[in-house]
């Protein structure tokens, strides 16, 4: 996401996808602009321009009142040239929504879905929901460009398969992008539900930190990493995944992972429900803990502060490691209550180098339960939008030419 195209080498590389940026972020409005940011010949940014126009992705608006002569005009990106569809899909529930391309919410709806009742049966009862929201939208089918969904689980993200994901009972190895594509004929991407939400969260209001960790602490603890603008996954997709540090040899913090002594295993929703328990309180899940907090129970703050200073201690780490200029704590414990922030931040000021402390924030996610739609929404308009066959990927099938 970096700018300036500029320069001798940027022409031979430029593509159309990357002009088609410029005039999505407003700093082109001319072909003379697009010549003079890429370097590319006035020529070559006429015919790619040309094919963007004609593929309906750009179209020359007016500019004021003519003076007389050709009327000035200045070029734009036509947001509404298609829509995508974004799927959030959680252990017990889901949220779906139709984006125009510039990932403006168009129609959207959220509810109870099981994930555990397998693919087949989630992804039918998801895409009928897609149906009826792009009727809400007054779209049809065909205008939809590409769907970006989430899922609660480990995922290989080149072919959109969950693999051995703990909570998907059914899913391990399934192609989630053919079952959609019976449906839709337009790129599927899928990825944990975690990245989307870290890239939602970027997106929303943090572009112009282009490091930054998501933090969600739920049931149990998962971490999303935006790096240079972009989702982290690593070289097999399992970048992130900070639950599973170890931070204490006590064979009591069994972890469902199968070790001893994760973070999540002593800081997560079911790990703080576990120890409320043994107070004598009702507590199983990470939901009865936010209501416990949220009655101003001493116990229960007492012991999501302290989760937070041992996530802290972790996040301390990952501060040292990764220099993020923002972390972003979301997930419902985080929602519950200031006290988990405040651990977090005490530890983190505390034991992080100080260079990469300087200018660190500590912030509670802006979009709540709304995050993973929206980065599941930004992930698909990216790649079809920066993509090299960006008109291939619109109108199916058409291949760029230089
Ligand atoms: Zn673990």
């Amino acid at each position: 996401m970096g700018d300036g195209l500029g320069g001798p080498r940027a022409s031979a590389t430029v593509t159309t996808g990357e002009l088609l940026r410029l005039i999505r972020d407003g700093r082109a409005t001319t072909r003379a602009d697009l010549a003079s940011l890429t370097g590319l010949a006035r020529s070559t940014v006429g015919q790619r321009l040309d094919a963007l126009i004609a593929g309906g992705l750009v179209y020359e608006a007016k500019k004021g009142p003519s003076t007389g002569g050709r009327p000035p005009t200045v070029l734009a990106f036509n947001e509404s040239a298609g829509v995508v569809l974004a799927v959030d899909l959680g252990a017990t529930h889901c949220r779906i929504a139709v984006a125009d391309l510039n990932n403006a919410t168009l129609a959207e709806v959220a509810g109870d879905l099981d994930i555990a009742l397998g693919p087949e049966k989630v992804i039918e009862r998801v895409m009928r929901r897609c149906h009826e929201l792009l009727k809400l939208a007054g779209r049809v089918a065909a205008d939809v460009r590409g769907v970006g969904l989430g899922v609660p689980g480990p995922v290989e993200f080149a072919s959109g398969r969950p693999v051995s994901p703990p909570i998907m009972p059914g899913w391990d190895g399934v192609s989630i992008p053919e079952l959609v594509r019976k449906q839709f004929d337009a790129p599927v991407l899928v990825d944990n539900d975690v990245n989307i939400m870290a890239l939602g969260e970027w997106w929303a209001q943090l572009r112009d930190d282009p490091d930054i960790l998501f933090i969600k602490v739920g049931t149990g603890i998962g971490c999303g990493i935006v790096a240079g603008g972009e989702i982290y996954r690593g070289s097999q997709g399992a970048a992130g995944d900070l639950g599973h540090i170890q931070v204490t040899d006590a064979v009591d913090a069994l972890c469902r992972c199968g070790n001893v002594g994760c973070i999540e295993a002593v800081a997560g929703g079911a790990a703080i429900a576990r120890q409320l328990r043994t107070l004598g309180y009702e507590a199983n899940t990470s939901r009865d803990v936010v209501k416990l907090v949220r009655t101003g129970n001493t116990d229960a703050v007492r012991l999501v502060r302290t989760a937070g200073r041992q996530l802290g201690s972790v996040l301390a780490s990952a501060v040292n490691f990764f220099n993020p200029s923002v972390i972003v704590m979301g997930g419902d414990i985080a929602h519950a209550h200031e006290q988990l922030l405040a651990g977090v931040r005490e530890v983190v000021y505390q034991r992080s180098l100080p260079l990469a402390t300087r200018h660190l924030r500590i912030l509670r996610s802006g979009l709540g339960d709304r995050a993973g739609v929206t980065g599941a929404g930004v992930m698909v308009i990216e790649r079809i939008l920066s993509s090299t066959d960006v008109l291939g990927g619109m109108s199916g099938g058409m291949t760029e030419t230089a």
